[in-house]
């Protein structure tokens, strides 16, 4: 088989693949601040905020740092700052 590169050659893997650790900033929910509205979770694009008995809640593990959440969260609930490697 031939292999163009780049191509993906199976699809539906990425959950066998953590890709937090390329993050160089981490983002940091304050739950007290958080209106439960779902933005985050709707725009983040790994897939890494879930909803957990009410609670917004973001998975380390897939999370690459973007900050996308914290920018588009109305009430500034999620700050980004420095990874610690
Ligand atoms: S966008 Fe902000 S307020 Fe909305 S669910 Fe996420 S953290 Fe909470
Ligand atoms: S920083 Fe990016 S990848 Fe991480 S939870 Fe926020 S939107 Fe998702």
């Amino acid at each position: 088989m031939k292999i163009t590169k780049g191509a993906v050659v199976t699809g539906g893997t990425s959950l066998e693949y953590k890709t937090g650790d390329w993050r160089d900033q981490k983002p940091v929910l304050n739950q007290s601040w958080c209106k439960a509205c779902g933005v985050c979770e709707e725009d983040c694009p790994d897939g890494a905020i879930h909803v957990e008995d009410g609670a917004f809640s973001i998975d380390y593990d897939f999370c690459k740092g973007c900050g996308i959440c914290a920018r588009e969260c109305p009430t500034e609930a999620i700050q980004m700052i420095p990874e610690e490697k």
